[in-house]
């Protein structure tokens, strides 16, 4: 296999392990420069998006490949300098904040810690942050407008207002209008009563970015629809970014006039799932550090598995720092539960899931039985839930292709391939699938 014909086929595995936006956006810009020596170069278009490959997928991209050259190689990664990204000066995600950073737009009110360099992240939120890096790197056009949603906590605001934060580094120029649902509201009230509607409309349609977050506070309320409405349609046209976070989907937000709903949903509509214990223990040890306090794993592990709600980690976390540089007391499981006030749950022991546990959880889920699904019955009853396996055994245990098709007697990888797809795809638009792989995946990992 010559290089370019490897790489190919690496990449179509690679996206199957990824989502597809990750794919989209990141690992289908990689190209192969050579491999040789034990030593692989991998270029990207994007000179900016080689630092984030290299960090978040290295050894994903390096196992892939080892499973194909059954040999171990190391990676090199490579900016591929392009003539008309020349521009674009160096990598985003090293940049630090300068201490004196005032931001790019008056009156833009940016938490500074919600940046991208204090952002975790992991399978839940994996596809919001490659849209949010995306949109950064193509302003206006890369998905356009963003919408970002999930339930309290899972770090809208968060990533929001980083993709404002690196923006504003790359161009300081850049306009950049962050506001909530209700300020935004606020806003048109107070013009109306003051009759400064003008002076409104032109804050608002002169951006280059607009960050409206909690956008369902204004729906239902007529007027302020209409007005965001206009707002929305001219900074669209002028093809300048928009991004959104709502605590529903768009399709849900009932009383959202259809027209802003289907502006909505010509660009991306990304759902941020509820941090899980890994996550939380990631976000603690990152505020930890913010605050500079060296927390142990376990602490921050014992506070995680105790505290579900993200907004409370912070608070929490905060308490326990204070409570033991006053009262000079080491930071223990002790401390955590004075402070906690409860008995604290256990750590959860990380799991890794088996190709049989999963194979009994879907049979389980679609009340089948194991050798109806891994039978060669073509009806739907069957054949569905037997991609759904193929899909849960490629993400959740990252068996390979052929190793699925050998473990479920025999089966041809194109087969295997093909149902991975059609899942994959069907992922992004089906709410009852992605239903019923959350289902599967709550049985897994109880
Ligand atoms: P939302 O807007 O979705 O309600 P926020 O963005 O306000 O959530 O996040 C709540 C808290 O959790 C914030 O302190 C935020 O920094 C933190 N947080 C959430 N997700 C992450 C993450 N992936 N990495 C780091 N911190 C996070
Ligand atoms: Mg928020």
């Amino acid at each position: 296999m010559d290089e370019h014909h490897l790489w190919a086929t690496i990449l179509a595995d690679l996206e199957l392990q990824v989502s597809e936006v990750v794919f989209r956006t990141l690992i289908s810009q990689t190209s192969l420069e050579s491999l040789d020596d034990g030593k692989a170069v991998i270029s990207c278009n994007n000179p900016m998006l080689i630092n984030i490959i290299e960090k978040r997928y290295h050894d994903l991209i390096k196992t892939t490949l080892r499973n194909y050259t059954k040999k171990d190689v190391s990676l090199v990664f490579n900016a591929r300098k392009n003539k008309h990204l020349n521009h674009i000066d160096g990598p985003l995600f090293t940049m630090k904040l300068p201490d004196n950073f005032s931001p790019p737009s008056t009156g833009l009110k940016l938490n500074r810690d919600y940046n991208f360099e204090n952002f975790a992240v992991s399978s839940s939120n994996q596809m919001a942050y490659a849209a949010a890096t995306a949109v950064v790197n193509n302003l206006g056009h890369a998905y356009n407008p963003l919408v970002l949603y999930g339930g309290v906590g899972v770090g809208k605001t968060h990533l929001m207002q980083a993709v404002g934060h690196a923006v504003g580094q790359k161009n300081i120029k850049t306009k950049i209008l962050y506001c909530t649902g209700e300020e935004f509201t606020n806003e048109i009230i107070e013009a109306i009563s003051t009759k400064t509607t003008v002076t409104f409309k032109k804050k608002y349609r002169l951006v280059d970015l607009l960050l409206i977050d909690d956008v369902q506070f204004i729906a239902g309320k007529y007027s302020i629809q209409e007005e965001f409405f206009h707002t929305f349609n001219a900074v669209y046209q002028a093809k300048k970014q928009i991004i959104i976070t709502s605590d529903k989907p768009p399709e849900e937000i009932n009383k959202l006039e259809d027209r802003l709903r289907s502006r909505f949903e010509c660009g991306l509509t990304i759902d941020i799932g509820n941090p899980d214990f890994e996550l939380r223990t990631a976000i603690v040890l990152i505020k930890a550090k913010q605050k500079g306090y060296e927390l142990s794993m376990e602490s921050a592990k014992t506070i995680a598995a105790n505290i579900e709600n993200t907004r409370k980690l912070e608070g929490t976390l905060t308490r326990v720092i204070s409570e033991s540089q006053t009262k000079n007391l080491p930071v223990n499981n002790d401390l955590i539960k004075n402070i906690l006030g409860k008995t604290l749950k256990k750590i959860p022991p990380s799991k890794k899931v088996l190709p049989e546990e999963i194979l009994k959880a879907v049979a389980g889920f679609y009340n089948l039985k194991i050798s109806q699904l891994k039978g060669d019955k073509r009806d739907k009853v069957y054949s569905f839930p037997r991609q759904i396996l193929y899909y849960l055994l490629r993400t959740e245990a990252g068996v390979n292709l052929k190793d699925i098709g050998e473990f479920l007697g025999g089966r041809d990888h194109t087969t295997i391939l093909h149902g991975i797809r059609k899942i994959s795809n069907l992922l992004s638009t089906d709410n009852n699938l992605r239903g019923d792989v959350m289902g599967i995946k709550n049985e897994l990992f109880v």
